[in-house]
Order: structure tokens, then sequence, then C-alpha cells
């Protein structure tokens, strides 16, 4: 459902991606990992235009999103993404922030919309917490309220940018569990993260990534259990 070709992102005389090739196919979960600063972020945020890259192909589902003609709008509509900070809206309820995109992109009305945010809001665990604000929730449950934004649109793949990284460690497992429910339901999903235990237990490959490149790509069992480059193992005895 994602295929990169040849990527090259530069911020100025920077060059943060480097000729990334990369592809994830229909349903598989991809996680993404590496060191501060390697361009997991940027790499994420070219999928989904975000970012604009330098040099190099994205395709998605089959159609090249970095062609000019693209309407960038309508490439974003079909990708779903959850970053690190929830980006809730503070004086929306956890209802009115599933809602929102779908009444003002989809243009879905009114009881259309909440029928499908209560839905996913329940199936994120959160259907008891509607009328909440989101500074009324826990990190977890607003990180939860966002995803199910996300899955409201009806996306035909998911990215997931360290969604737990800004949680305390009791909450990650919520988050997690969501997440691999949506993997076992066939989601397509890239995932940025530096939860060793998912990634081996969910992910299909890991790709570590370092200095703008990827240095090992493979199933968790070899690029965690087994890897093959220096600076993989390197990387790995540091984070685990
Ligand atoms: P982290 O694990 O800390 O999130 P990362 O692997 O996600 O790191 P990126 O955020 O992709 O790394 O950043 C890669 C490099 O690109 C860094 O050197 C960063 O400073 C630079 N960079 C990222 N975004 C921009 C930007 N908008 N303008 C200029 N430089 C940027
Ligand atoms: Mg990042």
């Amino acid at each position: 459902a994602i295929e990169l070709q040849g990527l090259h992102k530069y911020f100025g005389r920077n060059e943060v991606l480097k000729g990334i090739d990369m592809t994830v196919d229909p349903g598989q979960v991809v996680c993404v990992i590496g060191p501060s600063g390697s361009g997991k972020s940027t790499l994420l945020r070219c999928v989904n235009l975000l970012e604009q890259p330098t040099r190099g192909k994205v395709f998605v589902k089959g159609a090249e999103v970095t062609h000019p003609d693209v309407d960038i709008d309508a490439v974003r509509r079909h990708i779903g993404m959850v970053f690190q900070q929830f980006n809730l809206f503070p004086h929306m309820t956890a209802l009115q922030n599933v809602m929102i995109a779908q009444q003002r992109v989809l243009k879905r009305g009114r009881a259309e919309a909440e029928v499908v945010a209560r839905e996913n809001l329940d199936k994120v665990g959160v259907g008891a917490k509607c009328d909440a604000l989101p500074g009324q929730l826990s990190g977890g449950q607003q990180q939860r309220v966002a995803i199910a934004r996300a899955l409201a649109m009806n996306p035909d793949l998911m990215l997931f940018d360290e969604p737990t990284s800004a949680l305390d460690p009791e909450l990650v497992g919520d988050v997690l569990t969501v997440m691999r429910k949506l993997a076992e339901e066939g989601m397509t999903m890239l995932v940025v993260t530096h939860e060793m235990g998912f990634a081996r237990e969910v992910a299909d490959r890991v790709a570590f990534m370092d200095g703008g490149v990827i240095v090992e790509d493979g199933p968790p069992s070899q690029v965690i259990g087994d890897p093959h480059q220096e600076r993989t193992r390197a990387f790995l005895h540091r984070v685990l």
C-alpha cells in the first residue's frame, strides 16, 4: 500500500533522507526504529506530504502522490496519522473531536458523524468518555481519542509517530493494545516506535534507520533478534 523509491529530503543543505527505498504491503505492519535525528519522523511525514520530498517518489495504493498534479488533500484524506502529541482541540469533548473532521472534510451530516464517532470511541475503549474534555482525560485516553479520530475517517493506512512516547509508563499498554487490535484487523500501518516488545510481536518487518538511510530491514526476529549490521547492534544495545 506504500512504496518509497529513492526518497531524498533536504532541509536547506542538511540531507536528512539519503535515498530511502521501502515497501509496506497491504495489511502489513512495519516498525521504524532508530536514534534521535535519524530521519524517522521526516520519512513518515513524506508519506502524507506533510513534508515535500526533495527527490524520489512516493506511491500510496499504487498512485504516485509525489506527482505534481496530485491533490494533496485527497491523498491525506485516506491516510490516518497519530502523533506523539495528541493534538486534540482542548475546548471540544472527545465526541466533538472525533466528529469535526468527518463533518468538515468528508461532509458527513451531524447524525452520521456522531454514530461513527461513538463506534470508534467504543472500539478504542473510551466510549464512556464521550463527553469529557481532553483535559479531563489521561494521556492514554487522549491518545486513544486521537486514534479514534483518525479511524473515523476510514483511512486506507495509518501512520504512527512515537504514539506512546509522551505517556506515563502505566498508560502505554492500553494504547499498544489498541494498535495491536488494528493490526490484527488488517490495517496497513507504518509505526515509528521505541517499543521493542510491540515491534517484535506485531510488526511484519522492522526497519532500522540511522543517518538518513535504512541500515537494515527485515523480520523482527532478525533485525531485533539477530542484527547483521554493527550500527543496528550498537543501537539495540543502548535501548534494550
Ligand atoms: P526523533 O527520534 O528525535 O524524533 P527523528 O528520527 O524523527 O528523531 P527527524 O525529526 O526526522 O528525526 O529529523 C531528522 C533531521 O532533520 C534532524 O537533524 C532535524 O533537525 C532535521 N529536521 C527535521 N525537521 C526539520 C525542519 N522542519 N526544518 C529543518 N530541519 C529539520
Ligand atoms: Mg521523530
